[in-house]
């Protein structure tokens, strides 16, 4: 999944990728890309080794609802821009960043975003190029994984599963729907109507 970049001089150059779902098989278990991954942009020079992609990478993939354990599709659609430079720039500017995040905690002097940034495009994502080509798989699953929910709901309305007969409760319902109650609730439950039967 790379991009050639040795000839892209000045001027820029069209990006238009399609990867089958295969191309992203190795993904965590908890994520199936589940159609086709499109990357359609363009990419530029900046300055003598910078080089700009500005992108739109669609996706799809399936994950499994965390209530219900039913797989459900989960859309990608991000607009991204990311400025790759050559490794030696890389560590420099990734080093620059830490030293200046490290000063401003001994310091505390202002917030980060406060103070004026002497990285250029700091709000840019950053990434590192090797042998005259960007590599489009990794901005691709940067994005599969900026869109995995931490807690993954099918529909927020999802009903889950039956604690007690395990029914799937979207498609079913079960006898023991009405009756489960929450075991300390059954305890005040029994207490109370002990209560009213000695009142009474
Ligand atoms: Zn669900
Ligand atoms: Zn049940």
């Amino acid at each position: 999944m790379l991009f050639d970049i040795s000839r892209l001089r000045t001027g820029v150059d069209d990006v238009n990728r399609s990867y089958a779902p295969e191309a992203f098989a190795d993904l965590t278990d908890d994520m199936t890309v589940s159609g086709p991954t499109d990357v359609v942009g363009t990419v530029s020079r900046d300055g003598r080794t910078a080089v700009v992609l500005k992108a739109r990478v669609t996706s799809a993939f399936e994950t499994r609802c965390s209530r219900c354990l039913e797989s459900y599709a989960v859309p990608v659609d991000a607009e991204v821009e990311t400025r790759f430079v050559p490794p030696a720039e890389f560590a420099t500017v990734t080093a620059a960043t830490a030293a200046k995040d490290g000063a401003l905690l001994k310091t505390g002097a202002a917030r980060p975003d406060e103070v004026e940034s002497d990285v250029k495009d700091h709000d840019f994502g950053l990434a590192e190029y090797h042998d005259e080509a960007i590599d489009l798989g990794a901005v691709v699953r940067e994005q599969l994984y900026l869109a995995l929910p931490m807690k993954p709901l099918c529909t927020e309305a999802c009903k889950g599963l039956c604690p007690v007969c395990g029914v799937n409760w979207n498609r079913e319902t079960c006898e023991c729907q009405q009756e489960w109650v929450d075991p300390r609730m059954a305890v005040l439950a029994e207490w109370t109507s002990r209560n009213e039967k000695t009142k009474g």
